[in-house]
């Protein structure tokens, strides 16, 4: 398989998307559109004084033939990779090696899907969501997104709005750490996950697929409800680790 390219890109902007997560904007230093399908990620050398890193991260804008485009980072306490980008000042430029992966959703070969992630896990799974919405795809995605707190719900107004214009999206966040107040879902996702798969079976749609991506806990925790107790089929299952 052929290495996947190495470019330059610069980081023009940076906005802060809950307390520990930033969303930083990058564009490609020569200026060319950057080609890649919803779901894949890049890595990014990290020149820091101590010594380079490479940290990955999943592109969480849609392809839309620009050649700019989105991370969204998790500051991971005492993490250097995380820490060295939150705060890297915006004009910086970088390394990129990518895209790379196979965590996408080809529209042609899925089917009603159920979308699960917790914290940062939601960025390639909002680039799939806003792919098939600019084409038109019209199959539901229900997109179950578990933080700890109410004001860790990156992109929350975002997937409220889209749920709102299409019927075929649904937005469906759980807190482990709701407050009082909260009149959502609460605990973990794998909580919801039976009742919205079965539901999603039951519309006469087509097989549902499920779509997983977060830390290494939740995503074998999924997956295995699915393939074991939810007897789902390998083909229907999909996810991306991020440790
Ligand atoms: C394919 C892939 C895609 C990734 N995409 C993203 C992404 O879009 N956004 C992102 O923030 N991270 C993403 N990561 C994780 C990222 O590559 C780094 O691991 C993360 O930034 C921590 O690096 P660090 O050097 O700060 O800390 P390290 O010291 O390397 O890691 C410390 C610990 O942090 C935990 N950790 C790693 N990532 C996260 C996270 N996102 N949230 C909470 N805890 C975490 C792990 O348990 C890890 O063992 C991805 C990883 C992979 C493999």
């Amino acid at each position: 398989m052929p290495l996947p390219p190495t470019f330059e890109v610069r980081l023009t902007e940076k906005r802060q998307l809950s307390p520990a997560v930033r969303e930083l904007t990058f564009e490609r230093g020569d200026g060319t559109p950057f080609a890649f399908e919803a779901g894949q990620w890049i890595s990014l050398i990290l020149p820091r004084v101590e010594g380079e890193l490479r940290r990955s991260y999943s592109i969480a804008s849609p392809p839309a033939g620009s050649s700019r485009f989105q991370l969204a980072i998790t500051h991971v306490e005492g993490g250097p990779g995380s820490t060295f980008l939150h705060e890297l000042a915006p004009g910086a430029t970088l390394t990129a090696v990518g895209p790379q992966g196979f965590f996408t959703r080809p529209l042609d070969k899925t089917g009603p899907s159920l979308f699960i992630a917790t914290g940062t896990g939601v960025t390639p799974l909002r680039s799939m969501i806003k792919t098939a919405v600019a084409v038109g795809h019209g199959l539901p995605m229900w997109l179950v997104f578990g933080v700890r707190r109410e004001s860790d719900l990156l992109y929350r107004d975002e997937f409220e709005e889209l749920a709102q214009k299409h019927p075929h999206i649904r937005f469906e966040p759980t807190l482990s750490r709701g407050s009082e107040v909260w009149t959502g879902r609460r605990g973990y996702v794998q909580t919801h996950v039976p009742d919205l798969w079965h539901a999603l079976a039951n519309l006469g749609l087509g097989a549902p697929h499920a779509y997983i991506c977060g830390l290494k806990r939740m995503v074998s925790t999924v997956r295995d409800l699915l393939r074991k107790e939810l007897n789902a089929t390998r083909e229907q299952v999909h996810s991306e680790r991020y440790d």
